[in-house]
C-alpha cells in the first residue's frame, strides 16, 4: 500500500503541534515534535502516561544526532554503526535542545534510529525528531497493528496505517555510560551486543533487581483478563482443563503444538512454532489485543525457554502475568 498522502497529512498535524501514531519495526509509536513542549504533554495525556516515565526520540538521519547529545562514546558509536537503523535505544548525555519533559528531568536520553520504512519518512519529511512512546494506554499491550491503535484511541489519534509490525516487541535499550548494561530487553540480544562492544554486560542479580529503566517499575502489556504464565515444566493441558473446570471461561496464549491440543471449549490463540521465537515475539500482542476482544476470563499463558530472543518474550509475558491475582 502506498501511504505517502498519510505520511505527509501526518507530518502536517506533527508540524503543527499536534500527535499521530506511526509504524515501526518494533511496535507503533505515538510521537510529536521532540522540541514542542506542549505538543509532547498530549502524549502523556492521551496515555494517561506517568511523567516520571521518559520518551525515546527517534531519529531517520545519523546528521540529526549531535544536536541531541553532548557526546558520543567510542562504545555507543560502535553500537550505532552496528545495530542502527534497528531495534536498539541508546542511552546518551542529553543536550539542552531536549525539553525535560522527554526524559523525565534525567540528564540522559534514549535515541533509537528506526529501520520502517514509513518512520523514516515520516521523520524526514518533518525535518525534526520524533519523541514517541508505544501507542496504548499505560499499562496496556502495545501496539503492533494500526487496527489496535484504532480500538484503543478510536479517531482521536491519527494513525499511519502501515504494516504489522515486523518484531512485535518494543526495542532493547542499553546504557554504556556507567556499567554497560541492559535496561529493557528486546530484539537485539545479549549475546550480540557483547560481541560488538567485546565487553561482557553487568546482569549480576544486584543490578537486575534494580529497577532497570524508568518506566519499567509500573505495570505493563496487561490485557483485560488476568494472565496465569504456565511454569515451563508443568502440564498447561493439565492445568487448562482444571481451571475450565473451576468455571473459567478459559484463553489459551500458546504454541502451535499445544494449540493443536486444546479441548474445544477453550479459545486458543496460536503464537506459532514454540522454536521460532521471532513469529511467537511478532504474535505476542496480537494475542492480547485477542483476547481482550473475547469473552475469557482468564488467560493461560505458555512459557518460552529464555534463550536469546526468548528473553525479551518471557519479559513480556512475566510482566504481562505480573497482577494476576491467582
Ligand atoms: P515506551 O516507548 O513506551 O516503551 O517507553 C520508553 C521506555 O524507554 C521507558 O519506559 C524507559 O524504560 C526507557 N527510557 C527512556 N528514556 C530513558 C532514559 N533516559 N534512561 C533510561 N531508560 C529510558
Ligand atoms: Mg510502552
Amino acid at each position: 500500500m502506498d501511504n505517502s498522502s498519510q505520511i505527509i497529512e501526518a507530518s502536517h498535524i506533527l508540524q503543527s503541534g499536534g500527535v499521530v501514531a506511526f509504524p515501526t519495526e518494533t511496535v507503533y509509536g505515538l510521537g510529536a515534535n521532540v522540541f514542542n513542549t506542549e505538543a509532547l504533554k498530549h502524549i502523556f495525556h492521551i496515555k494517561k502516561r506517568p511523567v516520571d516515565n521518559p520518551l525515546i526520540v527517534h531519529i531517520a538521519s545519523l546528521d540529526m544526532l549531535p544536536a541531541l547529545v553532548t557526546h558520543i562514546s567510542p562504545y555507543n558509536q560502535k553500537l550505532i554503526d552496528h545495530f542502527w537503523p534497528g531495534p536498539l535505544g541508546i542511552v546518551f548525555p542529553k543536550s539542552n535542545l531536549i525539553p525535560d519533559i522527554v526524559t523525565a528531568h534525567l540528564d540522559t536520553v534514549v535515541i533509537r534510529f528506526p529501520s520502517n520504512r514509513i518512520a523514516q519518512e515520516l521523520i524526514n519529511t518533518c525535518g525534526f525528531p520524533i519523541a514517541a512512546p508505544s501507542v496504548n494506554p499505560s499499562g496496556k499491550p502495545s501496539s503492533t497493528h494500526h487496527d489496535h491503535v484504532k480500538d484503543y484511541f478510536g479517531d482521536h489519534v491519527f494513525v499511519i496505517e502501515g504494516d504489522a509490525s515486523s518484531i512485535g516487541i518494543e526495542s532493547t535499550v542499553i546504557t554504556t555510560l556507567d556499567n554497560p548494561r541492559i535496561l529493557r530487553q528486546g530484539a537485539v540480544t545479549q549475546a550480540e551486543l557483547e560481541q560488538v562492544l567485546g565487553i561482557p554486560l553487568d546482569n549480576t542479580s544486584e543490578t537486575l533487581h534494580l529497577p532497570q529503566s524508568p518506566g519499567m517499575k509500573y505495570p505493563h502489556y496487561a490485557p483485560n483478563a488476568p494472565i496465569h504464565l504456565v511454569a515451563i515444566q508443568d502440564d498447561i493441558l493439565d492445568i487448562i482443563t482444571t481451571y475450565t473446570k473451576q468455571g473459567y471461561t478459559v484463553g489459551a496464549l500458546v504454541s502451535s503444538e499445544i494449540y493443536h491440543h486444546l479441548p474445544d471449549s477453550v479459545i486458543g490463540f496460536d503464537l506459532g512454532s514454540r522454536d521460532n521465537y521471532q513469529t511467537l515475539s511478532a504474535r505476542l500482542y496480537n494475542g492480547l489485543h485477542f483476547f481482550d476482544s473475547s469473552p475469557v476470563t482468564l488467560i493461560i499463558a505458555e512459557s518460552f525457554q529464555p534463550i536469546g530472543m526468548g528473553v525479551a518474550l518471557m519479559d513480556r509475558l512475566s510482566r504481562a502475568a505480573s497482577n494476576t491475582p491467582i
